[in-house]
């Protein structure tokens, strides 16, 4: 419980000077005067009713960091406007003592009544000589019998000290209670909101971890209320290491070192293993039990408020997520050494038509094309529709290039199937490493290819282009020793999507470039703009 300290006030009121000082003297603690009072109070105590024993004991005295600050208040109406006052001021008064009959002005019930309507929580003592009410209809004012209590004047300093002292007890130690309701409705919309959270980032897809991490940025990023942030990870999760949003979109984390402040946060939660907040800033580690595999930052304009109890809770889900996507690609590239070895099997056993079967099977199963390596068109499809949807969402342009090599058929007719298939093969080693950086290379089918390029302008669209198509044209393929050389056709468009922007739509742009190119005499490459 909080300590009573000198800020707790006491309202004394009463119409006898003298009694007014004897409060102020034994609740201020005014040492030099104390024997005074005691003597004074007890020659009044023998004088009005003779019947109760002086008090002599300094015992009964308040200690030293148990004595209030005292307001006085020599009619009704004065202490009601003391308690007026100090609520414009934003301060509470804690108890009061009131004299029942004040001649002149409202007597000490109708102050108390009127104090009450103003802030029901002070604490009351009626301290009377003599009066003409009963307890019970004194009693009336109080919705709590427990609110208040009452003695007789002249008061030993026991009685006072010992009254002032319980009430002021019980008065902080309801506004103690209320201070912890009022904490435990934080935590549990804290918990709730907890809950929201959890359900929403389950919606997540976890096919790419590059999204999955997206989305858990913009999620909690979302939950605290703020707009800046990264989350970064270790180097067991292999291609993507940061993820930036806000002011930290698209930065790696070389150009973060540099950036004292958030970088000093991000390495102290690292090494502390548990949350830092300072201000505006929040570092929160994800890991697996001691083991930290990434961290999360946010940055917002006002301090966090929020407790690191939220924070923890949030990076375990965010963890497990990670997890889930990992042991996901972990099955992923299981599947595609499975259909490489099918695919041999498929080889060597002919044209079985029950490993067709098979195959085909498997195909739904797969993502990625057996021959090249690269990201197949189911692939293609589930990428395009999640790319389409960030560029709409950033308001990022999107592009999509259409690769097609010239006379293959000839290649095939003048040098044989397997030749054919060693060229396509590295063709697609080719194109990605032609195209490291960019966004996604994949088999569209044939000898066909399909590239995808967020947030590129136009003329880079092209630039991108004309150095593939160059690079191929200089090339010379080694197909099982011989040299073949080929040249490709590209037609593409750009665009920044709408809503109304389908992939069946983009792709039929892009086609029809090429088909452009082909007609301009192929080993060239068209760029549509969007109109
Ligand atoms: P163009 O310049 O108009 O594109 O002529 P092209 O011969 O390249 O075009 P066409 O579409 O007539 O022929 C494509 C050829 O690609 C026909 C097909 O046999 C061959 N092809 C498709 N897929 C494969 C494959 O996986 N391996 C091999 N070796 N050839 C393939
Ligand atoms: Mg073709
Ligand atoms: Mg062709």
């Amino acid at each position: 419980m909080e300590k009573i300290t000198r800020n707790t006030t006491i309202l004394c009121v009463d119409d006898e000077p003298g009694v007014l000082e004897a409060y102020r003297r034994i609740l201020q603690q005014d040492k030099g005067e104390v024997s005074d009072i005691k003597s004074r109070l007890s020659a009044r105590r023998r004088r009005s009713s003779g019947e109760r024993e002086a008090e002599a004991d300094s015992s009964v005295l308040l200690p030293e960091e148990n004595s209030f600050s005292v307001f006085t208040a020599s009619s009704g109406e004065e202490a009601v406007d003391i308690v007026r006052r100090e609520l414009d001021f934003g301060r509470q008064i804690a108890v009061g003592f009131f004299d029942m009959m004040m001649p002149g002005g409202i007597d000490g019930q109708e102050t108390i009544a009127r104090i009450r309507e103003l802030d029901n929580q002070i604490l009351c003592a009626v301290v009377t000589a003599y009066t003409d009410r009963s307890t019970t209809q004194i009693g009336k004012v109080f919705d709590r019998q427990e609110d208040w209590l009452y003695f007789n004047k002249p008061f030993t300093i026991g009685e006072l000290s010992q009254s002032a002292l319980h009430l002021v007890s019980a008065w902080n130690r309801r506004r103690h209670e209320e201070a912890l309701v009022s904490q435990l409705e934080i935590m549990q919309e804290s918990l709730l909101s907890i809950l929201d959270f959890v359900h929403d980032l389950n919606k997540i897809p976890p096919l790419l971890l590059e999204h999955l991490l997206e989305g858990i940025l913009s999620h909690f990023l979302k939950l605290l209320g703020a707009s800046d942030g990264f989350v970064r990870l270790n180097d067991a999760f292999e291609g993507v290491t940061m993820i930036g949003a806000g002011q930290f979109q698209g930065m790696s984390v070389n150009s973060l070192t540099a950036m004292d402040s958030q970088w000093g946060l991000v390495e102290d939660a690292v090494r502390a293993r548990r949350p830092i907040v300072i201000e505006h800033m929040a570092a929160i580690p994800l890991q697996i039990g001691t083991l930290v595999q990434g961290v999360l930052f946010v940055q917002q304009d006002r301090d966090f408020l929020q407790d690191s109890m939220l924070l923890e809770v949030f990076a375990c889900q965010a963890v497990n997520m990670i997890q889930n996507s990992r042991t996901y690609q972990e099955l992923h590239s299981t599947n595609l050494q499975l259909s490489t070895t099918l695919d041999e099997l498929h080889q060597t056993a002919g044209q079985l038509s029950k490993s067709e079967e098979l195959r085909d099977r498997y195909e739904k199963l797969t993502y990625y094309d057996g021959l090249t390596g690269l990201p197949n068109r189911r692939y293609l499809e589930v990428f395009f529709k999640q790319l389409l949807f960030r560029c709409l969402r950033l308001k990022n342009s999107l592009a999509c290039i259409m690769i097609d090599i010239d006379y293959f058929k000839m290649i095939n007719d003048s040098h044989g199937h397997t030749i054919g298939d060693r060229v396509l093969q590295e063709m697609g080693v080719l194109l990605s490493h032609k195209n490291r950086g960019h966004e996604f290379v994949s088999r569209y089918g044939g000898e066909e290819f399909i590239l995808l390029l967020e947030n590129i302008s136009q003329d880079n669209v092209l630039k991108v282009g004309e150095r593939i198509r160059s690079a191929i044209e200089g090339y010379i393929f080694n197909a099982e020793g011989r040299a073949v050389q080929v040249t490709i056709s590209l037609g593409g468009t750009i665009l920044v999507p709408t809503a109304a922007t389908t992939i069946t739509e983009i792709i039929e742009k892009a086609d029809f470039a090429l088909y452009e190119a082909k007609n301009r005499g192929r080993n060239c490459c068209i760029i549509a703009a969007e109109d």
